[in-house]
């Protein structure tokens, strides 16, 4: 996702600590705390401009939302939307979630939700893809046993890559979908890039899976 710089995202951040939360590796272990209450905890990774994470804590106002943006000047939209918009139940951090055992204690997670994620197509970039091993060792550790990793892309590739990359560590595919809008559910909530995407033609892929415990 690409966005122009914004010299005033960084004020604009600042002024906003209600949704911004500017120091989260002081809240590891203490989420709940942040929230005011025992909800459960949806994480979403690479949140972009904040449409999916909304919408979701619309839908649900039984849960709460943190949303990981790494990029300035995207995730600032994502905050003019909660200004606006006004929810209890989300809070938004602009920082990278390469490690998040560094934001999270164990299991403190009930749900994790990856969209779109950028699909590194180059095999030396497959590091990097948010559904290497590597990232689901975190995902493991950071969720509560049984809980959900909900996936969706446009990217056939990077879908077949994923599933792969679940097996291999042995996760339970729950639930599939090779083509979500043709599905016709009514809960799911669309992202930027699922509009851009699906009004462009492409089906959109969608997988649940789960840890074993
Ligand atoms: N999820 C949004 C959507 O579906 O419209 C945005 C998709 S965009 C292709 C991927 C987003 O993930 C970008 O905004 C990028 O900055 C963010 N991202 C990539 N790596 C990240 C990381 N390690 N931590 C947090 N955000 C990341």
């Amino acid at each position: 996702m690409r966005a122009r710089h914004k010299p005033w995202a960084d004020d604009y951040l600042q002024e906003h600590p209600e949704y911004v939360i500017l120091n989260p590796l002081d809240k590891k272990g203490k989420w709940r705390d942040v929230f005011g209450n025992d909800q459960p905890i949806h994480l979403e990774i690479g949140a972009g401009k904040g449409r999916f994470v909304m919408g979701m804590a619309k839908q649900h106002p039984d849960i709460n939302f943190i949303a990981i943006e790494l990029a300035k000047s995207i995730i600032v939209s994502a905050v003019e939307k909660a200004v606006e918009e006004q929810p209890k139940n989300v809070k938004l951090l602009n920082f990278d979630a390469s490690d998040l055992r560094d934001l999270f204690e164990d299991h403190e997670i009930d749900q994790i939700y990856l969209n779109f994620s950028d699909p590194w197509p180059k095999n030396r970039h497959e590091k990097r893809r948010l559904t290497y091993h590597t990232f689901l060792t975190q995902y493991q550790q950071v969720l509560k046993s049984d809980s959900k990793l909900v996936f969706k892309t446009d990217n056939r590739g990077l879908f077949e890559y994923s599933l792969m990359s679940f097996s291999h560590f042995n996760m339970l595919i729950d639930d599939v979908s090779l083509d979500l809008h043709e599905d016709n559910d009514p809960l799911n909530v669309m992202t930027e890039y699922e509009e851009k995407f699906s009004k462009r033609g492409h089906p959109i892929y969608r997988v649940e899976a789960s840890f074993k415990s």
